[in-house]
């Protein structure tokens, strides 16, 4: 028997149909550990080409390293039919998606897209929001709604900023607060969005020329591993801010404080070369074991070293995530040691 919600001629199902690295696991108790529906908007200007579902599968899963996209369902403001925005349909609600850390077993993920600090709800976006969780509640699928930073750990998330609670009663945009002010946009500033990581700045500023290691080079207080949305890094004068010195580059690679091995190193792997990647990890602060001895640095390639190296991969070669040492994660370990002064 189908859920009401799976009923709404605005529905689209897309299951299965978007890009994917594996799939989400089940939710320990099926459809009946929803407890909350959590409210997001993809923060992604509605007019940007970038604001569609097939590119937030590729950032979800390319970038990330996620299994699938984050959300269970997205509201397409930009594609309207009869008067409603279109809903799709992405991962099954059986299964726990990523979109809200250690809640995602008990939430439900649903996206508006937009970047509702600045974009406005209109009516048909509205409508489908209402016909969406009214059906979910004729379903009985989760007793609460959330938005994402009412959700514990995510007070500093600008997700959403509309107000769900609003959108649930009101019939016409016209009743809604008209939109806010743009942030004012300081020259030369990037304001840190939701998902960003150095490497997808880079890559959408790359016509430029800019590099994941100028933006460290120009940003020497900001940990890559820890951006937050809202937080503001220096970018309009961070091209070339990362210029290896020539006499660097002439330095034969046993002057290195942390000369780097050559090959490919993954599990099982045994020995000095072991050792040295872990010594450079350790030195960028990717700890094999943080509270082991040698912080983990024991010429054994186990899961620790593994570990590490899937974190380190996630910030600085995102498309290459596979906890395996080659060539691609050589060069940009190399770099980091640089930026870092060794
Ligand atoms: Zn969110």
């Amino acid at each position: 028997m189908a859920y009401a919600f799976e009923k709404l001629p605005q529905l689209v199902d897309k299951r299965g149909k978007l890009v994917h690295n594996g799939w989400y696991g089940k939710r320990k108790n099926g459809i009946a550990s929803i407890t909350t529906r959590v409210w997001h908007h993809s923060l992604t200007k509605l007019s940007a080409g970038g604001s569609k579902i097939e590119s937030f599968a590729d950032f979800h899963v390319r970038t990330n390293g996620w299994p699938e996209i984050a959300y269970h369902l997205i509201i397409d403001p930009k594609h309207v039919v009869n008067g409603k925005a279109t809903i799709y349909y992405c991962v099954d609600i059986s299964k726990r998606s990523y979109h809200v850390g250690n809640s995602n077993t008990i939430s439900l993920g649903i996206c508006v897209i937009g970047d509702y600090r600045t974009d406005q709800l209109d009516t048909p976006t509205l409508k489908s929001i209402q016909d969406l969780h009214a059906a979910l509640i004729k379903d009985g699928i989760g007793k609460y709604d959330k938005a994402h930073n009412e959700m514990p750990g995510y007070s500093w998330k600008d997700c959403c900023v509309y107000s769900y609670q609003k959108a649930f009663k009101e019939t016409s945009a016209d009743n809604l607060p008209v939109k806010g002010t743009e942030p004012e946009e300081v020259p030369g500033l990037y304001t840190i969005q939701e998902g960003d990581t150095f490497w997808s700045i880079a890559l959408k500023e790359k016509k430029d020329g800019l590099t994941v290691e100028d933006l460290i080079a120009a940003n020497p207080d900001v940990k890559p591993t820890e951006l937050k949305v809202g937080q503001t890094i220096k970018l309009g004068a961070a091209k070339n801010n990362y210029r290896p010195m020539p006499e660097m580059s002439k330095k034969p690679e046993s002057a290195y404080q942390y000369p780097l091995p050559s090959g490919v190193l993954k599990k099982g792997t045994r020995g000095d070369s072991v050792s040295q990647l872990q010594k450079a990890l350790a030195a960028v602060h990717f700890y094999p074991n943080k509270n082991a001895k040698n912080q983990g640095v024991d010429g054994i390639f186990g899961i620790d070293t593994e570990n590490a190296l899937r974190r380190f991969q996630m910030v600085y070669v995102p498309y290459q995530v596979d906890g395996v040492y080659g060539p691609n994660t050589k060069e940009k370990l190399q770099a980091v040691l640089k930026s870092k002064g060794y």
